[in-house]
């Protein structure tokens, strides 16, 4: 092919996979959507807006979304971070079970750097001999057990609603091919009881509860579990809800369907994410998690606690792949780091600078809490976007 004709198709096809992404950071509509907030919002009060997911908090700090909007509509981040809210015990157990033969343990790279009792994380247990494997996905672990007949492969699983479902598919193909050597250790969490949580937990009184006036809803999640499971809190706790996409004018957009609903006096869930999220969700992903899991009456999260009916473990006839049954591993609670601020930020009290370790012992480089080790956590975002470090 003639060079150009090369250099014809490498930009074609740059444009194709543009195609989808590039239009959602237009900078002339971004200005737009800036302007009729601008013009929209009343000057005689604030907006304190949580956005639930870390993908969110991301988002607005990459693209720097909150120097475009009036001073009056504040950013609160929420919990919705896998990775920082995975309490430091459960990174113990997964740091023993990483160190017993025939053990390899496989989990997603951010899960490395968690920091469990003592700062010890599964990164240092690799030091120590334990057998740890970054994976993309439960099926890359599946293929370690079908290579490794040997091994007994646990993936170590984290996340919201979803990576839930691609949890499920692994432990039902498991089954099908009558894997005996793939086990499942569970922490998927989600994400209604968290928000409900929120709202409403005695400890939160206690410490002051945060003025919310509405909710940016997460993108993923909600392409798996639709709308409709926000209804209940957007009612009963009189919050408005918008799911909106990762995307600088997903987020513009959304900012200015809850600034109208406020104005309005209305509570209602809107989706400006109707590329990807429908009433009733992924059905068929839905059906996958019923099938393999059911509620945990309490799981901890870091720096919110035990809360009911938050996470799911493998249902009594999956046992034979879950790891927490085959290997009943008890640790002690691990006390969160007192001059860590992580439990106050997760509920939407505390900013990143208000932390003393803030940019000083504490970087993504050397994190003291969960908020810095994921690009995600308000903390990695605020170090990396907002020029503070
Ligand atoms: S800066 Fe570090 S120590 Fe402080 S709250 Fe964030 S993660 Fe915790």
């Amino acid at each position: 092919m003639h060079d150009r004709d090369t250099e014809r198709s490498a930009t074609a096809t740059k444009r194709r996979s543009m195609k989808y992404v590039e239009e959602f950071r237009d900078p002339v509509i971004a200005r737009k959507l800036a302007g009729e907030i601008h013009a929209a919002v009343h000057l005689d009060r604030s907006y304190r807006l949580m956005e639930f997911c870390g993908g969110h908090t991301h988002a607005i700090f990459r693209f720097g979304i909150h120097q475009l909007l009036p001073e009056n509509i504040e950013f609160v981040h929420g919990p919705g971070c896998p990775v920082c809210v995975l309490p430091a015990s459960r990174i113990d157990i997964a740091i023993t079970l990483a160190l017993q033969e025939p053990v390899i343990l496989c989990t997603f790279g951010d899960v490395l750097r968690i920091p469990g009792r003592k700062g010890r994380t599964l990164l240092s247990a690799r030091g120590q001999g334990a057998d740890v494997r970054i994976v993309y996905s439960p099926l890359d672990a599946l293929q370690f057990a079908e290579k490794n007949p040997e091994r007994l492969v646990v993936f170590f699983a984290v996340g919201f609603e979803t990576t839930a479902p691609a949890t499920a598919a692994a432990v039902l193909h498991a089954r099908r091919q009558k894997l005996n050597n793939f086990l499942v250790h569970c922490s998927h969490v989600l994400t209604p009881s968290a928000i409900q949580h929120i709202l409403e937990s005695p400890e939160l009184r206690q410490w002051g509860a945060p003025a919310l006036d509405g909710f940016l809803g997460p993108s993923h999640v909600s392409a798996i579990i639709g709308c409709r499971p926000y209804e209940y809190f957007a009612e009963e706790y009189r919050r408005p809800v918008v799911i909106t996409g990762f995307e600088p004018l997903d987020v513009l957009q959304a900012v200015g369907m809850l600034v109208r609903q406020i104005n309005e006096g209305r509570s209602e869930v809107e989706n400006q994410y109707t590329r990807l999220v429908t009433r009733e969700g992924n059905c068929a992903a839905q059906a996958a998690v019923a099938e393999v899991f059911e509620l945990r009456k309490l799981f901890e999260w870091r720096g919110l606690g035990p809360i009911p009916y938050s996470a799911l473990r493998l249902k009594q006839e999956f046992v034979d792949f879950d790891a927490e049954v085959r290997f009943p591993i008890a640790v002690d609670p691990v006390p969160e780091n007192r001059a860590c601020a992580c439990g106050a930020i997760l509920r939407g009290l505390k900013k990143p600078t208000d932390c003393i370790l803030f940019g000083k012992a504490c970087t993504p480089e050397r994190p003291m809490g969960s908020c810095m080790v994921s690009s995600e956590g308000a903390c990695a975002a605020y170090y990396n976007y907002q020029g503070l470090q």
